[in-house]
């Protein structure tokens, strides 16, 4: 690389068009079941006081302790790019008192890039995009299943239908504790390496999401969760699954499904597409009963999700699903000299202001290029003006599939364009 050319940071990449318009499809897709739902749009800020992740994610998270990206501002401020958004849109409830004015829960959801220091690999960037839901101070299994069967609708209604729904609990303040111990012992009289030791104290859950086989192997026969839960979880998950089964939503039991995350209570699921290799989840999820009380505020239980945007778009390439065209005109003007571009340049103005979309050649490009260019804009219409046509009164108007081309009267040009466009 030269010195005087830059190219994107490691682990981003550009939204470009077309492909960028396919992007926009997804964030609008994903969104859409939520917004027939009563979820409202909420945007938090892209950084926040490190502490808010901190504690509201969790120390012992990788997502804290090695992924995030953290400054400090000209004023001493520690802040941090979100890793993700469910602390920012509680913190962000909790603040404007969301949760008091009306009735609970409250539904948001939102839309926006996250920042993570991993490593780049496909499907694995160090921005990315979520669309995410959260429903915030309710305990009702209704709830949970209701966000499940968006999520589900959602990848459905862009195509998708090749992605499994793996679905756990994680238990709650009573019976989770007396599990975490039970898992200790167990995990204790394993061969593990030093890491994975000192995760057994801090985070032992996480250890059964190990993904290397070595690990994998000494772990059939560790006790498991779903053994432990309390008489409340296992209600509380029965009717989760009971509503998912009545909405047809098909989902698959995963004991061993645990998150990166420290909030997660009860129910907790993923959405995987196994075409994706290691970056196989789209999506992911849960219940967050604790989270509020973490960082400052009342009990509120809470669940939601987050779909990653960047790999829901992988899916659907792996799925042959043909995405959204790219954007295009109705109408494209070819302008032939000084004056007929200034005309032009006022129709095009008023088509645009009537509704339609419609795009001019510029630069001064002679008439092959510029017909080439209005052939490449997919418009139905291109409009050519030269010299002799001004004498007219004309512009020349060539049906871009037929090739027919026929005179229009100047100040007829958008009524006509108008009438047949309709
Ligand atoms: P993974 O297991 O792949 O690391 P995660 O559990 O860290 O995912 P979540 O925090 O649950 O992911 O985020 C929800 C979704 O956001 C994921 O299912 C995934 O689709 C997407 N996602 C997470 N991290 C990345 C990333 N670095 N690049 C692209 N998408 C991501
Ligand atoms: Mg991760």
């Amino acid at each position: 690389m030269s010195s005087n050319s830059f190219t994107a940071p490691k682990g981003t990449y550009d939204l470009i068009p077309p492909e960028s318009e396919t992007v926009l499809a997804v964030r609008e897709a994903l969104a859409a079941p939520l917004r027939r739902a009563g979820y409202g749009y909420i945007e938090p800020p892209v950084f926040e006081d490190v502490r808010l992740f901190a504690r509201g994610v969790g120390e012992s998270t990788d997502i804290v302790s090695k992924e995030m990206y953290t400054l400090t501002t000209k004023g001493g401020d520690e802040l941090a790019l979100r890793p993700e958004s469910t602390a920012s849109v509680l913190r962000a409830v909790l603040q404007s008192n969301l949760h008091r004015q009306g009735s609970l829960p409250v539904k948001v959801w939102y839309s926006g890039s996250q920042y993570r220091y991993e490593r780049p690999q496909a499907g694995r960037y160090r921005q990315f995009w979520q669309v995410g839901a959260e429903a915030v101070g309710a305990e009702d299994p209704a709830l949970d299943a209701e966000l499940i069967t968006l999520a589900a609708d959602a990848y459905r209604s862009l195509g998708l239908n090749d992605f499994r729904v793996l679905l756990n609990s994680l238990g709650d303040r009573t019976c989770r504790p007396v599990y975490r111990t039970a898992l200790q012992e167990f995990l204790r009289g394993l061969d593990l390496d030093e890491d994975t030791r000192r995760r057994i104290d801090i985070n032992p859950l996480r250890v059964l999401d190990d993904k290397r086989e070595a690990v994998q192997a000494q772990l059939t026969g560790a006790p498991m969760l779903a053994d432990y839960l309390c008489e409340d979880c296992k209600a509380y998950h029965e009717q989760v699954r009971t509503l998912l089964t009545a909405a047809g939503v098909e989902f698959t039991d995963d004991p061993k499904l645990v998150r990166g995350l420290d909030y997660y209570t009860r129910t907790t699921f993923e959405f995987v597409y196994d075409g994706l290799g290691a970056q196989s989840a789209v999506g992911g999820g849960g219940r967050y009963d604790g989270l509020s009380e973490m960082i400052g505020g009342p009990a509120l239980p809470s669940v939601g999700w987050a779909l990653g945007v960047d790999r829901t778009v992988l899916a659907l390439k792996a799925e042959g699903v043909e995405l959204s065209a790219p954007a295009r005109v109705d109408v494209y003007a070819v302008p032939m000299g000084e004056q007929a571009r200034g005309v032009l340049f006022e129709a095009v103005t008023a088509l645009r202001r009537e509704g339609l979309s419609a795009d001019l050649s510029f630069g001064g490009r002679g008439v092959k290029g510029a017909m080439k260019a209005a052939d490449r804009s997919g418009a139905r219409y291109a409009v050519v003006v030269g010299d002799r046509d001004l004498v007219d009164g004309v512009a020349q108007l060539k049906d871009l599939q037929s090739g027919d081309q026929t005179p229009v009267a100047l100040d007829a040009l958008v009524t006509t364009l108008k009438e047949k466009l309709k």
